[in-house]
Protein backbone atom coordinates (compact mmCIF):
# COMPACT_ATOMS: atom_id res chain seq x y z
CA UNK A 1 0.00 0.00 0.00
CA UNK A 2 0.92 3.16 -0.96
CA UNK A 3 -0.40 6.92 0.22
CA UNK A 4 -2.02 8.90 -3.27
CA UNK A 5 0.35 10.08 -5.46
CA UNK A 6 -1.40 13.17 -7.83
CA UNK A 7 -0.06 14.90 -10.76
CA UNK A 8 -0.57 18.78 -11.12
CA UNK A 9 0.59 20.98 -13.87
CA UNK A 10 1.88 24.42 -12.42
CA UNK A 11 4.24 26.34 -10.08
CA UNK A 12 4.96 24.41 -6.45
CA UNK A 13 5.82 27.74 -5.13
CA UNK A 14 1.96 28.53 -5.22
CA UNK A 15 0.36 24.90 -4.01
CA UNK A 16 -0.64 24.57 -0.76
CA UNK A 17 0.91 21.60 1.31
CA UNK A 18 2.69 20.96 4.41
CA UNK A 19 5.92 19.96 2.82
CA UNK A 20 7.46 21.51 -0.05
CA UNK A 21 10.31 20.30 -1.56
CA UNK A 22 13.67 21.72 -2.83
CA UNK A 23 15.47 20.91 -5.65
CA UNK A 24 18.54 22.73 -3.84
CA UNK A 25 22.49 22.86 -4.89
CA UNK A 26 24.57 21.21 -2.16
CA UNK A 27 25.96 25.31 -0.78
CA UNK A 28 21.60 25.55 0.05
CA UNK A 29 22.53 29.50 -0.90
CA UNK A 30 19.88 29.60 -3.40
CA UNK A 31 20.12 29.07 -7.23
CA UNK A 32 17.88 29.51 -10.32
CA UNK A 33 15.20 27.20 -11.43
CA UNK A 34 12.69 25.96 -8.65
CA UNK A 35 15.30 27.16 -6.05
CA UNK A 36 15.05 30.41 -6.82
CA UNK A 37 11.14 30.81 -7.10
CA UNK A 38 10.77 29.23 -4.40
CA UNK A 39 13.53 31.66 -2.19
CA UNK A 40 11.84 34.51 -4.54
CA UNK A 41 7.90 33.71 -3.37
CA UNK A 42 8.77 32.62 0.36
CA UNK A 43 10.99 35.54 1.30
CA UNK A 44 14.56 36.04 3.30
CA UNK A 45 13.32 33.44 5.67
CA UNK A 46 13.72 30.20 4.09
CA UNK A 47 18.01 31.74 3.15
CA UNK A 48 18.14 32.26 6.73
CA UNK A 49 17.48 29.16 7.84
CA UNK A 50 19.56 27.57 4.97
CA UNK A 51 22.54 29.60 6.36
CA UNK A 52 22.44 28.65 9.97
CA UNK A 53 22.17 24.79 8.58
CA UNK A 54 24.84 25.83 6.84
CA UNK A 55 26.96 27.32 9.41
CA UNK A 56 25.81 24.30 12.38
CA UNK A 57 25.90 21.14 10.18
CA UNK A 58 26.35 21.53 6.09
CA UNK A 59 29.64 23.82 6.06
CA UNK A 60 31.39 21.18 3.42
CA UNK A 61 27.47 21.10 1.61
CA UNK A 62 25.20 19.32 1.58
CA UNK A 63 25.77 15.84 0.10
CA UNK A 64 23.67 14.66 -3.19
CA UNK A 65 21.14 12.56 -2.73
CA UNK A 66 20.29 14.18 1.05
CA UNK A 67 17.42 16.13 2.63
CA UNK A 68 17.40 19.37 5.49
CA UNK A 69 13.82 20.85 6.18
CA UNK A 70 13.65 24.80 6.98
CA UNK A 71 11.02 27.33 7.46
CA UNK A 72 8.80 27.74 4.78
CA UNK A 73 8.32 31.82 5.01
CA UNK A 74 5.34 33.18 3.30
CA UNK A 75 4.51 30.16 1.16
CA UNK A 76 1.36 28.21 1.84
CA UNK A 77 3.30 25.39 3.32
CA UNK A 78 4.44 24.61 6.62
CA UNK A 79 8.21 23.23 5.56
CA UNK A 80 10.70 23.80 2.64
CA UNK A 81 12.36 20.16 2.39
CA UNK A 82 15.77 21.06 0.67
CA UNK A 83 17.30 18.10 -1.00
CA UNK A 84 20.15 17.93 -3.55
CA UNK A 85 19.81 16.08 -7.05
CA UNK A 86 22.49 14.45 -8.94
CA UNK A 87 23.91 16.36 -12.08
CA UNK A 88 22.72 13.86 -14.90
CA UNK A 89 25.92 11.40 -16.43
CA UNK A 90 25.91 9.60 -19.26
CA UNK A 91 28.74 7.76 -18.09
CA UNK A 92 27.57 6.82 -14.66
CA UNK A 93 24.46 5.82 -13.20
CA UNK A 94 23.51 8.21 -10.32
CA UNK A 95 20.13 6.67 -10.24
CA UNK A 96 20.32 5.94 -6.57
CA UNK A 97 21.01 9.23 -6.02
CA UNK A 98 17.98 10.85 -7.58
CA UNK A 99 16.06 7.35 -5.66
CA UNK A 100 17.21 8.60 -2.49
CA UNK A 101 16.61 12.56 -2.94
CA UNK A 102 13.16 11.76 -2.90
CA UNK A 103 13.72 8.72 0.38
CA UNK A 104 15.13 11.16 2.03
CA UNK A 105 13.00 13.74 1.30
CA UNK A 106 10.16 11.60 2.99
CA UNK A 107 11.59 10.45 5.80
CA UNK A 108 12.20 13.96 6.37
CA UNK A 109 8.51 14.82 6.19
CA UNK A 110 7.36 12.00 8.09
CA UNK A 111 9.72 13.34 11.08
CA UNK A 112 8.24 16.71 11.03
CA UNK A 113 4.34 15.36 10.62
CA UNK A 114 4.15 17.05 6.83
CA UNK A 115 1.24 14.51 5.56
CA UNK A 116 0.72 16.05 2.34
CA UNK A 117 4.13 16.50 0.24
CA UNK A 118 5.02 18.61 -3.22
CA UNK A 119 7.62 17.27 -5.41
CA UNK A 120 9.06 19.22 -7.96
CA UNK A 121 10.86 17.03 -10.88
CA UNK A 122 14.38 16.99 -9.70
CA UNK A 123 17.45 17.32 -11.38
CA UNK A 124 15.48 17.79 -14.66
CA UNK A 125 16.20 21.51 -15.01
CA UNK A 126 20.09 22.61 -14.95
CA UNK A 127 20.71 19.19 -13.55
CA UNK A 128 19.65 17.46 -17.65
CA UNK A 129 18.47 14.47 -16.37
CA UNK A 130 16.07 13.03 -19.15
CA UNK A 131 12.56 13.40 -18.36
CA UNK A 132 11.25 10.36 -18.76
CA UNK A 133 13.68 8.47 -17.00
CA UNK A 134 14.14 10.99 -13.46
CA UNK A 135 10.06 10.69 -13.89
CA UNK A 136 10.06 6.60 -13.50
CA UNK A 137 12.89 6.79 -10.81
CA UNK A 138 10.60 9.82 -8.55
CA UNK A 139 7.61 7.62 -9.23
CA UNK A 140 8.66 4.33 -8.37
CA UNK A 141 10.73 5.46 -5.02
CA UNK A 142 7.92 7.23 -3.76
CA UNK A 143 5.13 4.56 -4.35
CA UNK A 144 7.55 2.15 -2.58
CA UNK A 145 8.00 5.00 0.18
CA UNK A 146 5.11 7.05 0.93
CA UNK A 147 3.58 4.97 3.65
CA UNK A 148 0.19 5.53 4.13
CA UNK A 149 -0.19 5.24 7.62
CA UNK A 150 1.84 8.65 7.39
CA UNK A 151 1.14 10.61 4.49
CA UNK A 152 -2.15 11.50 3.04
CA UNK A 153 -0.89 13.08 -0.16
CA UNK A 154 2.57 12.73 -2.40
CA UNK A 155 1.82 15.57 -5.31
CA UNK A 156 4.13 15.92 -8.34
CA UNK A 157 4.36 19.70 -9.59
CA UNK A 158 5.56 20.03 -12.81
CA UNK A 159 6.07 23.22 -14.71
CA UNK A 160 5.58 22.41 -18.05
CA UNK A 161 3.71 20.18 -20.70
CA UNK A 162 6.09 18.23 -21.31
CA UNK A 163 7.07 16.83 -17.68
CA UNK A 164 3.60 16.65 -16.61
CA UNK A 165 3.45 13.95 -19.90
CA UNK A 166 6.62 12.36 -18.55
CA UNK A 167 5.13 11.64 -15.19
CA UNK A 168 1.70 11.17 -16.26
CA UNK A 169 3.51 7.80 -18.27
CA UNK A 170 5.49 7.23 -15.32
CA UNK A 171 2.51 7.16 -13.09
P1 LIG B 1 17.86 20.83 -10.94
O1 LIG B 1 19.11 21.64 -10.70
O2 LIG B 1 17.61 19.79 -9.86
O3 LIG B 1 17.79 20.29 -12.32
P2 LIG B 1 15.97 22.98 -11.61
O4 LIG B 1 15.32 23.94 -10.69
O5 LIG B 1 16.90 23.52 -12.64
O6 LIG B 1 16.66 21.88 -10.67
O7 LIG B 1 14.85 22.16 -12.36
C1 LIG B 1 14.10 21.13 -11.79
C2 LIG B 1 12.71 21.11 -12.42
O8 LIG B 1 11.91 22.11 -11.81
C3 LIG B 1 12.70 21.42 -13.92
O9 LIG B 1 11.83 20.47 -14.54
C4 LIG B 1 12.11 22.82 -13.99
O10 LIG B 1 11.38 23.01 -15.18
C5 LIG B 1 11.19 22.80 -12.81
N1 LIG B 1 10.79 24.10 -12.25
C6 LIG B 1 11.40 25.31 -12.35
N2 LIG B 1 10.70 26.25 -11.68
C7 LIG B 1 9.60 25.60 -11.15
C8 LIG B 1 8.47 26.01 -10.37
N3 LIG B 1 8.33 27.29 -9.99
N4 LIG B 1 7.55 25.08 -10.02
C9 LIG B 1 7.69 23.79 -10.39
N5 LIG B 1 8.73 23.34 -11.12
C10 LIG B 1 9.67 24.23 -11.50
Amino acid sequence: MTAPVTLVQGDITAQRADAIVNAANSSLLGGGGVDGAIHRRGGPDILADCRRLRAQHHGKGLPTGRAVATTAGRLDAHHVIHTVGPVWSATEDRSELLASCHRESLRVAAELGARTVAFPAISTGVYRWPLEDAARIAVATVREAADPERFDEVRFVLLGQDAYAAFEAAL
